[in-house]
This record gives structure tokens, C-alpha cells and sequence, in this order.
């Protein structure tokens, strides 16, 4: 019988099977990706993990699979569909079979949701992002973009606007749908220009963006903004649909821990970009799972 299963191989669930493999847990990760890593294999470049300045996506995550195999910690190749933590013994369904073990931490992040538009996808990480604390310092002194109108878009703008010499924001409506207090922070800044009822065309440039192409969503005009970054902020979701049913979840989909990843069921844990939290980062994630770890512990113990 497993100790433990480990949902998701990215920072989160590596953290964790580091720090479960040091503690003589015979665990198994599931993963559904061929590679492991999460969403940080997606990155160019990563500049604010701590002690690794300006390290890749890839490198990073090449690191940190690296240093779970030297534990030997064995990563299942599957996706879970659906739970059953009923029982004393959780059992985690996949498309490659069930899986039962004393505990699970679920670590199955986050993802960034995308516009679909031209140029996005070919310029992501070349300008495109989806992650302005990630981000934001490559474009100091230059020209960006926020697209989005809620709570995250106008904090990123906000905060891009601390460096860029000028930041749009591109919403389609002609109001924002952030909290008022945010939304009076943004409007009062000199170097922000409120680009009101645009649909976001196109991101523009050959190697890297050079401008974004927007339409008038009342007038169907569109206006080419030359600038070097375009910040996405339409939306992240929680990977957590396969446990939604099982688990206590706020009304977005994440699963409701604190820095322990104890939740409402005994015996499961959550860990990184998948729980409520503040900020998601490699940096919280790889903390979330060592946190994980140790709750699962004094759970068996006390079993
Ligand atoms: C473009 C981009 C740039 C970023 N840049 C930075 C940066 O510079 N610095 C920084 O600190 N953070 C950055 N981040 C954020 C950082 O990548 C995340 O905070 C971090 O990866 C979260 O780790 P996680 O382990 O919680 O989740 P994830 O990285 O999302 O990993 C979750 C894993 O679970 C797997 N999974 C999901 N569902 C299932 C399922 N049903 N069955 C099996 N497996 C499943 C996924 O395939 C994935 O491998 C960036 C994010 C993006 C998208």
C-alpha cells in the first residue's frame, strides 16, 4: 500500500516528493504530461526563484525532476478523472487505472486562460505573457500592454506601470470590472492610457512583439499600438475540476487550504497553484509542497 499519492509533477508536487522520499514515504506521483514541470516549462526565462537568477522554464524544470528522480520517486504517467476519499484509504482514479494510498496531496495548478487571437501563441514568452510579477522587469523603461478589465488585469497594470515608461490597458467595456479602490489606483497613474471597448486583434512582430492590433468594438476601427510587451490577464483556472465533488473549493474551482494544504477532507492535502492563496509562484509552490509534506506526516502518525 502507497503512503502517499502525489497529483500533478510540477513545483508543487516535485517539492513535495522531494520532501516525502526524505521522510520514507513510498509514494507515486501521477502526472499526465509526458514532461514534468507544470506550467513553468512554458517560461523563457525565470528571474525571481531565489538563488537562480535569469535560469529558463526549462532549466528549472529539468532541475527539479532531476533531483525527485535522484530519490527515485516513481512518476506515473496518467490523467485523474475522478476521486473516491471516502474511506481510510483514498483511491484516485485515472485513465490508466485506480491508485489507493493513505494520503494524497493534490498538486494539479493552474492554468493561464488564452485569447486565441494571431501572433499569441507564436510570440508567448517573446513579449506575449501571462504573468506580470513574472515578467514585468524584463519590460523596464519600454511600452506594454494589459489586456483584461478585472482584479488582475489592473494590478498587473499597476504594477507594470511602477517600470514601463507607459502601460494601455485594452478592455472591452467601457468600465473595469476591478474593485473600485484598484480601479482608482490605475486611473490616476500618468503613464496609463485606458484603450475602452477594444477586442485585442492581433500581437504583431516577427522574432519578438512589436505592437498589438485592437478593434473598436463600436465602430470596428482598428488602431496599431507599437510597444514590446502584452501582458494576458483574462483569467486563470484552477486544474481541480476531477475533484471538485469531493472537496471544498471557493466559487473559482480552488481547493480551500492554507499554507498546510490541510482541507476539509482528512487525509487530503492541497499544494501550489491549485489552493486559495495570494500569490502563484514557483517560489510559494515549492514551499506549498514541502508545507504538504509534513501535514501529511503528522496525519499518518496520528492515524
Ligand atoms: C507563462 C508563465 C510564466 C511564468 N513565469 C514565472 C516566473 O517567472 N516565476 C515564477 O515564480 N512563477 C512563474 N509562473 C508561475 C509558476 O509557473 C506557477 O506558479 C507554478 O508552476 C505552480 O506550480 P504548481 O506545481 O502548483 O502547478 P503547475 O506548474 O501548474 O503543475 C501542475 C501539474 O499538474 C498536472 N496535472 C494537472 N491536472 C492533472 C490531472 N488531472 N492528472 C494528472 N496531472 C495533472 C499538470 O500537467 C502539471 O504538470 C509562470 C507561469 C506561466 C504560465
Amino acid at each position: 500500500m502507497l503512503d502517499l499519492i502525489i497529483i500533478g509533477a510540477g513545483p508543487a508536487g516535485l517539492s513535495a516528493a522531494i520532501y516525502a522520499a526524505r521522510a520514507r514515504l513510498n509514494t507515486v506521483i501521477i502526472e499526465q504530461n509526458y514532461v514534468n514541470g507544470g506550467q513553468i516549462m512554458d517560461t523563457y526565462e525565470v528571474d525571481n526563484y531565489p538563488g537562480l537568477p535569469g535560469i529558463s522554464g526549462m532549466e528549472l524544470s529539468e532541475k527539479l525532476a532531476e533531483h525527485v528522480e535522484r530519490f527515485g520517486v516513481e512518476v506515473q504517467n496518467a490523467c485523474v478523472e475522478d476521486l473516491d476519499l471516502t474511506g481510510d484509504i483514498k483511491k484516485v482514479v485515472t485513465d490508466e487505472g485506480v491508485f489507493e494510498a493513505r494520503a494524497v496531496i493534490i498538486a494539479s495548478g493552474a492554468i493561464h486562460s488564452h485569447l486565441g487571437v494571431d501572433g499569441e501563441e507564436r510570440l508567448a514568452g517573446m513579449g506575449v505573457s501571462y504573468c506580470a510579477t513574472c515578467d514585468g522587469a524584463f519590460y523596464r523603461n519600454k511600452e506594454a500592454a494589459v489586456i483584461g478589465g478585472g482584479n488582475v488585469a489592473v494590478e498587473d497594470a499597476i504594477f507594470l506601470a511602477r517600470g514601463c515608461s507607459k502601460v494601455y490597458v485594452v478592455h472591452r467595456r467601457d468600465e473595469l470590472r476591478a474593485d473600485r479602490i484598484l480601479q482608482e489606483q490605475l486611473l490616476k497613474l500618468p503613464n496609463v492610457e485606458m484603450v475602452w471597448n477594444s477586442n485585442l486583434k492581433s500581437v504583431n512582430g516577427d522574432k519578438k512583439v512589436e505592437s498589438i492590433t485592437v478593434v473598436n468594438k463600436l465602430d470596428q476601427s482598428e488602431q496599431e499600438i507599437p510597444l514590446s510587451g502584452c501582458f494576458i490577464a483574462v483569467g486563470i483556472e484552477p486544474r481541480s475540476a476531477f475533484a471538485r465533488n469531493h472537496i471544498a473549493t471557493d466559487e473559482k474551482g480552488y481547493i480551500i487550504a492554507d499554507e498546510t494544504g490541510v482541507t476539509n477532507v482528512p487525509g487530503v492535502f492541497a499544494a501550489g497553484d491549485v489552493r486559495t492563496k495570494q500569490l502563484r509562484q514557483v517560489v510559494t509552490a515549492v514551499a506549498d509542497g514541502a508545507n504538504a509534506v509534513t501535514s501529511v506526516q503528522r496525519y499518518l502518525l496520528e492515524k
